[in-house]
């Protein structure tokens, strides 16, 4: 049977690999050796499973959404990653890490962060773990993203700005590969998505697979089966939505839809809806979606929402999109805002702008009565209060 899991080489169709450097390819392969030997035993387990519930907080709640529901005509499921600790989806994936890096007797911590959310949750772990914490960020993100920076500083990391290219994710993820190459022996590179050179993007998407393996639970308990007709979730680099999908990747009960973000509109360049435009190249160590110009060199992406302005995609993701396994949306950021403003009227919950993108796939389905839907709401909109007071439109409500 075919599989939208990653083969043994590291490949999802002809998406994947791992394009590095000669001199990270013994820590990468170390990681390639270690990963799923650590992430199956049971002591790994036991730790893991207990942090989830006790620090982050799951299980996360499967929430009926009965106001949304009926706007749309079907039956809306959130599911709950707002109400983790640090507020979103990316604390699955720092613990995880973490446990992996400590069992692999490394000392460090290195991180990139764009709006400062992989970064906060990087910090978070470290102090928790008492680990050396070195945080890659663009400078221009540190000028926005003031308060993450305090919040990453509080927890006693080190935050480098970057002042390389744009100054943004791209950049901060160049020097962090540069000081993993100078460190491979005892530091240990927690990437933020499922994004990187393989084991990364399955690395990254098992540690999140918590997400949908309580939603079967959930949705089995609540409904009587456990899959919904559709899945919906945000994409930037694509980690709450592999998580969300990874345990229906190979039944085509479930239909997918992603939702990319759209910017102003991907007709006018400033976009990061890379799976509809982007074409096949190698980022950060992964062959996938880049958007690239004609010389093929990385476009900066823009978004309204800083955690899905990313130039590329996860591997998995590009290849559900080339086997339309997965239907791809661009949500524009005027359809997110309202989509957000929706949310926050109907429901009393203020989502994440991120997740915001996902809450716009809803206008872009038709949705029979009876269909089951479970979203992922990834992360709360805290961080995002003055974007949408910003962007607020009396004839949008
Ligand atoms: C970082 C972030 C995202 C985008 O990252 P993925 O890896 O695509 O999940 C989405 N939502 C929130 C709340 C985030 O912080």
């Amino acid at each position: 049977m075919k599989s939208y899991l990653v083969d043994e080489n590291g490949y999802y169709g002809e998406f994947g690999g791992a394009y590095i450097p000669e001199i990270l390819y013994k820590c990468v392969e170390e990681l390639k050796n270690t990963y799923l030997e650590v992430l199956q035993s049971e002591s790994f387990k036991q730790e893991f499973e207990l942090l989830l519930r006790d620090y982050v907080g799951r299980p996360s709640p499967l929430y009926l959404a009965n106001r949304l529901s009926k706007k749309y005509g079907c039956k809306i499921y959130l599911k709950r990653e707002d109400l983790n600790h640090t507020g979103a989806h990316k604390i699955n994936n720092t613990v995880g890490q973490i446990l992996i890096a400590r069992r692999m007797g490394k000392k460090r911590i290195i991180a990139e962060t764009g709006a400062g959310q992989h970064g906060v949750a990087t910090a978070t772990v470290c102090a928790l773990m008492d680990m050396e914490c070195v945080v890659y960020m663009g400078k221009t993100d540190i000028e926005r993203q003031h308060i993450n920076v305090e919040k990453m500083k509080m927890l006693g990391a080190t935050v480098v700005p970057v002042t390389s290219g744009n100054m943004t994710l791209k950049d901060a993820t160049n020097e962090a590969i540069r000081d993993w190459c100078c460190h491979p022996a005892d530091t240990f590179y927690i990437i933020g998505s499922t994004v990187g050179p393989h084991p990364y993007p399955d690395m990254v998407a098992r540690l999140q697979s918590i997400i949908s393996e309580e939603i079967k639970k959930q949705l089995l308990e609540k409904e009587g089966r456990d899959y919904p007709d559709y899945l919906i979730a945000c994409v930037g680099g694509g980690s709450n939505a592999a998580g969300t999908i990874y345990h229906y990747i190979d039944d085509e009960r479930a239909k997918i839809v992603l939702a990319e973000a759209g910017g102003k509109g991907i007709e006018t360049g400033m976009t990061a809806a890379t799976i509809q435009l982007g074409k096949i190249g190698i980022i950060h160590g992964a062959c996938t979606f880049v958007i690239q110009n004609e010389d093929g060199q990385i476009e900066e992406p823009y978004s309204i929402s800083a955690g899905l302005d990313y130039p590329g995609i996860g591997p998995i993701h590009a290849n559900l999109a080339a086997k339309h396994r997965a239907t791809v949306v661009a949500i524009n950021d005027d359809e997110a805002i309202e989509s957000a403003y929706e949310l926050t009227r109907l429901e009393g919950i203020i989502p994440a702008l991120e997740s915001a993108h996902a809450l716009g796939a809803l206008k872009k389905i038709m949705f029979k009565p009876e269909d089951v839907v479970v979203l992922t709401v990834s992360g709360r909109g805290d961080k995002d209060i003055e974007t949408y007071l910003d962007n607020y439109k009396k004839e949008t409500l």
